[in-house]
């Protein structure tokens, strides 16, 4: 079994659908309210579980409700949580309102996630057993550097989500794998719209890059071989909320299965393809089984 070490964000998902989202200063009715576990981090971890990765996650929950059902919530994926702290205070949650169209508008507050800004020996450890690390940049960015400087150093594979999007030290990126932004990350990290030439500026920083493309699939490319485009299956799209995750937390199991990069990136676009066919985010990443068939 591959295993996964997550280091990253845990947040309750506080979702309004509404037909309209409200302008600056207006009240709005909603058609609905939900509460859904996520976290890009939690995400991850959910979706590599499901991919048959054996999945520990590293972050903290607050000492309230939400921080209850985050880790029941993972532990349901039988995604391991000894060492997801519980903090002193609120968990992170995200505020979205998502609207008829399904595009959204989100804020995230991240509560017990900011107290992880540093590692203990036992995370440090559980990261150098681990096949992969899986980073985002939803926890405070000392900690971040740090699991990836003690990854990078075991000769873990070190994979960056790099959302939300800020500027990347070098410090971070010196010990990052394999980086997977989307196609908007990866404009706003390289500073080219074109996914070839944003691929080609972000391979001076790190050794490989696999921007995801949403419906258009990813590009892959790597130090010293041709950039790949791989397109996505052909679905009808319901809710592309977590594709990415289920993307990410799936290419880990792969790659750590040892299936070569082609391989892994396939397997990786039918689960995400899967999770896009059905609402929710976490509750609708699929399950190793489901992600063979398809
Ligand atoms: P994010 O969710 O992080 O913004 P993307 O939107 O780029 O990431 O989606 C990540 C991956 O999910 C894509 O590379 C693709 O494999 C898959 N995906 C996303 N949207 C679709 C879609 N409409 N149809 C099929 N696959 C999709």
């Amino acid at each position: 079994m591959t295993r996964v070490a997550v280091l990253g964000s845990t947040n309750m998902d506080l979702v309004a659908y509404v037909d309209r989202a409200p302008e600056r200063g207006q009240t709005v009715t909603g058609r609905e309210f939900r509460t859904i576990p996520g976290g890009k981090g939690a995400n991850q971890a959910v979706a590599a579980a499901r991919a048959g990765g054996d999945v520990l996650m590293i972050g903290a929950v607050g000492d309230d409700e939400y921080g209850v059902r985050m880790r029941e919530s993972l532990e349901h994926s039988c995604v391991d949580t000894d060492l997801l702290h519980t903090a002193e205070g609120p968990s992170g949650t995200a505020h979205i309102v998502v609207d008829a169209q399904g595009s959204n508008a989100i804020v995230v507050v991240p509560g017990a996630n900011g107290t992880v800004t540093s590692l203990g020996p036992g995370e440090i450890a559980a990261i150098a057993e681990a096949d992969l690390l899986l980073l985002q940049l939803e926890l405070p960015l000392s900690a971040v550097i740090e699991g990836a400087r003690a990854g990078h150093a075991q000769g873990v594979r070190t994979l960056l989500t790099p959302s939300p999007v800020r500027k990347l030290p070098a410090e971070l990126l010196d010990h990052v794998d394999l980086l997977i932004p989307n196609e908007h990350e990866a404009a706003e990290l390289s500073g080219y719209e074109e996914p070839h030439a944003a691929a080609e500026i972000l391979l001076s920083q790190v050794p490989a890059v696999l921007i995801t493309l949403g419906a258009k699939g990813c590009l892959y490319a790597a130090r010293g071989s041709r950039t790949i485009h791989f397109p996505a299956p052909e679905v009808i799209a319901v809710d592309t909320t977590g594709a990415g995750d289920t993307f990410v937390g799936t290419l880990a199991v792969a790659l750590g299965e040892g299936r070569p990069v082609p391989q892994a990136i396939a397997w990786a676009s039918a689960a995400a393809a899967l999770c896009v066919q059905k609402p929710g985010a976490s509750v609708s990443m699929p399950y190793r089984s489901e992600i063979d068939a398809a």
